[in-house]
């Protein structure tokens, strides 16, 4: 038998639920008291559900017991298992409004996104035999989630715990409906604020446009909250110096912006591709586009400051500008 989740916060546990898709294990949190609350769900494989199933035992729990799943984001780990959970205990669920289509009509819509990605991936200069081999492109993954009945959330909006309210905080960039939720002096920051890698900001959404500045300003609004002491994330451990964490992603992404400016100087002008592998390496499976996203992400910022321009002999290539 598991041994039971400590408790990270006073009536909240972390459960571990594997991973092997993307990030290699998801946390998924346990609000005990009434309404019985998870954050999050996992990705839906056999091996997740059986973690999380043998974690709520663990604690004295069943999953039929839960009452509420509140979802920080769209993302395949984070959602995946949600309506397996909803059927086994009738648990409502949610999602902020932005990311709530994907998630209540996920089979739909899982193909109109996955087109959506090859298209960018073509646009950005990928060549079509490594579009043609990505796995995460195949039909097969469309079954890491379940579309689930979800109740759309909004900014500000708030929902009652026994360890007090939960507060909605919208927070785009890496998606669009990304949210965190605050607990008194928690956070649960799903993959906005994470520990030991920055969030990826390009990949998901690239259609909205300007992702790198709205994922930044999510910073700040997260930044000016008050009486925040522990930050529980998607994956990782706790942060309790939000403060540094957020200083430290902000000038990873200034010193990222300053490489892709230097790659563009002087040379001939390049694809998003191109500047990925410079900046990357190699890249494989959904690695290419994460790498090629978080380029376009930072080249958006860059043209709009007028540091980049497109080539105007072929404006999939970009070169840096004047200024
Ligand atoms: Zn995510
Ligand atoms: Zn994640």
């Amino acid at each position: 038998m598991t041994s039971p989740a400590p408790a990270v916060a006073p009536g909240v546990r972390r459960l571990q639920v594997p991973n092997p898709y993307f990030e290699g294990q998801n946390n998924v949190y346990l609000l005990e008291g009434e309404p019985l609350t998870l954050i999050d769900a996992g990705i839906n494989t056999p091996l997740s559900l059986a973690a999380l199933e043998s974690g709520l035992h663990s604690l004295g729990y069943a999953p039929e017991e839960l009452e509420q799943i509140v979802l920080t984001h769209k993302h395949l780990d984070h959602f995946g298992l949600a309506r397996s959970l909803q059927e086994c205990s009738g648990a409502r669920v949610y999602i902020h409004q932005a990311d709530w289509d994907e998630v209540t009509h996920f089979e739909a819509t899982h193909a109109q996104v996955t087109r959506r990605y090859r298209a960018f991936l073509a646009e950005w200069g990928v060549p079509a035999e490594l579009i043609g081999s990505l796995a995460f492109l195949r039909k097969d993954y469309s079954r890491l989630a379940r579309s689930v009945a979800a109740k759309p959330l909004s900014d500000g909006q708030h929902l009652q715990l026994s360890q007090g309210e939960l507060i909605v905080i919208h927070t785009p960039g890496h998606t669009c409906g990304s949210a965190c939720f605050q607990c008194d002096r928690l956070l649960f920051s799903g993959d906005h604020l994470l520990p030991n890698y920055t969030p990826n900001i390009g990949a998901t959404d690239m259609e909205s446009g300007q992702l790198l500045s709205q994922y930044l300003g999510s910073l700040e609004k997260i930044r000016r909250l008050r009486g925040i002491e522990l930050v529980l994330p998607g994956h990782g451990e706790p942060i309790s110096d939000i403060a540094a964490r957020i200083s430290a992603i902000e000038a990873h992404h200034r010193e990222r912006s300053g490489k892709i400016l230097e790659i563009l100087t002087g040379g001939r002008p390049q694809t998003v591709y191109q500047i990925a592998l410079q900046l990357f390496g190699q890249l494989r499976d959904h690695h290419v586009l994460l790498g090629c996203g978080e380029v376009w992400a930072h080249l958006e910022a860059l043209i709009e400051g007028g540091q980049v321009e497109q080539a105007t002999s072929d404006p999939g290539r970009y070169l840096a500008g004047r200024k």
